[in-house]
């Protein structure tokens, strides 16, 4: 099981600055069994929104949100309400997040951060999208994960080897940064590159910091 936490509200709230109108993804698999993101979370989640001013057009809670295939499915399904929001919110581990991301032609906020994928693979399974970093920053990149995508674990890309969208030491595979500066021009949200992100906190990455009891 993908082990994810609610992220704070604070910063909840911080991402959905300026956005009034929020569709919300959960997922009936592993956020729903680390109740990070199932149907009571997406239910309090709705009202915390709405308490707070904001229109929520609709819900999908999906069986496992890292299943690309079943998410376009399910959201096609809901085409009216996310076309009518600003953005998502997605309270799954970062897979789900992407996944939303990669059929959606619209932000997407991750709800949650990933702390461990608990010995267990996702459903979107072609390449590696999360390394479980416990700070999601896919906020700021288009939902496009740069620790797990690119191999210099960029957060300022691109680092200016990649040559027509190649990766510069994986020429077989895109350029994170390429992809990433892609989609935000697509959605035209370039100014997410301009936020100044505080350092990120390694010590709560399963990676990339020290071990945490659990
Ligand atoms: S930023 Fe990447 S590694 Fe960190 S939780 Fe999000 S998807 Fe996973
Ligand atoms: S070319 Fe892109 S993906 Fe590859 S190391 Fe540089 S920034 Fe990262």
């Amino acid at each position: 099981m993908l082990v994810s936490e609610q992220k704070p509200m604070e910063e909840i709230l911080r991402s959905l600055d300026g956005e009034k109108r929020i569709f919300l993804v959960g997922c009936k698999g592993c956020a729903e069994g680390c109740e990070s993101g199932g149907e009571q979370q997406v239910i309090e989640m709705k009202q915390k929104l709405e308490e707070e001013g904001k229109t929520i057009t609709g819900f999908s809670l999906i069986d496992m949100v890292c299943n690309e295939s079943l998410t376009r499915m399910k959201l096609a399904s809901h085409r009216q309400a996310t076309d009518s929001a600003d953005s998502l919110l997605v309270l799954t581990c970062g897979i789900g997040v992407q996944s939303t991301a990669a059929v959606v032609d619209k932000v997407v906020h991750p709800g949650c951060n990933t702390i461990s994928s608990g010995g267990a693979h996702a459903e979107w399974k072609e390449a590696e999208r999360c390394l479980e970093c416990g700070d999601c920053i896919l906020d700021y990149t288009g939902g496009i994960c740069p620790i797990a995508r690119c191999p210099k674990n960029l957060f300022h890309g691109p680092c200016g080897g990649s040559e027509g969208g190649k990766c510069e030491i994986h020429p077989d595979l895109p350029c994170a940064w390429h992809l990433i500066i892609e989609r935000l021009s697509k959605l035209g949200r370039l100014d997410k590159l301009e936020a100044v992100v505080p350092p990120k906190d390694w010590s709560v990455s399963l990676t990339g910091g020290p071990p945490r009891p659990r």
